[in-house]
């Protein structure tokens, strides 16, 4: 294709401020996974939108942690701040009204970034008097040479467009980096995966274990029907009952939710098979985060 532009973009800020749910709804469509709770991603997840000629791949990525002493802790910020340097524009996102010590500590990596840096002020929704944005735009207009910055509400698709129209002029005129069709990097597996541990963040209280993980050990296909094996793993059994709930109500709940799901993604009747098991203290374990896929080289 002539004149073809592709590039990616990398969403970085801090836990909660609502990266995921700005990367679907730029997409139109649910590529990485989203909840109240912070460090819902884990994962740098590519999310890519084809248009005319233009190729926008998003990078996704785990919030910036001040305090990194798990492994799994230390994986996510080198996840987050990777896609700090091998883009082609970084969206910076921060939640309108509201600056943290979180924030001012991604800005610390923010500040030594090469390439375009776009400041989105997410969350104006909730901001009642839009006037009371005017002063926070000013004392982060002082903090850097940003490229723009835009206020959006990525739930509610407010100046998503007018930020479209703002990253592309600033790709390179280059080749597709994937097909016209393709929606994200990752494979289906790890898809479903992640839509079963998304429904676990969104049904737990605040009891959640952080350091469950999904994996999907079995996928068959028999007469149209796609019959899918999961485990939960969590680290100790208490937390496996918290999961489970009272005569396994909540655990059926959290798996029929994420049948559906799967069913719209896959296009088929599913069957869904959920275990909770125990393994001991994995996430603060560097081979066995491998041996559960943790173990990125991209
Ligand atoms: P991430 O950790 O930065 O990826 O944040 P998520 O995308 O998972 O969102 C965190 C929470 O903020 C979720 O409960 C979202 O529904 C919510 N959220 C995200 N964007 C907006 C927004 O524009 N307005 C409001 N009111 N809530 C939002
Ligand atoms: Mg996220």
């Amino acid at each position: 294709m002539n004149n073809s532009k592709c590039g990616f973009i990398g969403i970085v800020g801090r836990p909660n401020v609502g990266k995921s749910t700005l990367m679907n709804h730029l997409l139109l469509k649910p590529i990485s996974i989203t909840s109240e709770k912070p460090q819902t991603t884990r994962h740098r997840i590519v999310g890519i939108k084809t248009f005319d000629n233009t190729q926008l791949v998003f990078v996704d990525t785990p919030g910036m942690h001040i305090e990194a002493k798990k492994a799994m802790n230390r994986y996510m910020n080198k996840v987050a701040v990777g896609a700090l340097f091998d883009v082609d524009v970084v969206l910076w996102v921060v939640e309108a009204l509201r600056f943290t010590e979180e924030d001012e500590a991604v800005f610390k990596r923010i500040e030594q970034v090469t390439v375009p840096v776009i400041l989105l002020i997410n969350k104006i929704d909730k901001v009642k008097d839009k006037k009371a944005l005017l002063p926070f735009i000013a004392s982060m207009q002082k903090k850097l040479a940003f490229q723009d910055i835009i206020p959006i509400s990525a739930e509610k698709n407010d100046n998503l467009d007018a930020l479209l129209n703002r990253i592309t002029p600033l790709l390179p005129e280059q080749p597709f980096f994937y097909e016209t069709d393709q929606e994200t990097d990752r494979p289906i597996k790890f898809r479903i995966a992640e839509i079963i541990r998304e429904k676990l963040m969104r049904g737990l209280g605040q009891e959640l274990p952080y350091e469950l993980t999904v994996e999907i050990e079995q996928m068959k296909e028999e007469e149209g029907k796609m019959h899918i094996h999961s485990i939960i793993w969590v680290e100790r059994d208490g937390q496996k009952k918290i999961i489970i709930g009272t005569k396994g109500e909540k655990l059926k709940a959290m798996a029929t939710s994420a049948r559906l799901d799967i069913k719209a993604l896959l296009n088929q009747p599913v069957h869904l098979v959920v275990w909770v098991k125990i393994k001991a203290s994995w996430s603060d374990d560097e081979r066995a985060l491998k041996s559960l896929g943790y173990d990125e080289t991209d």
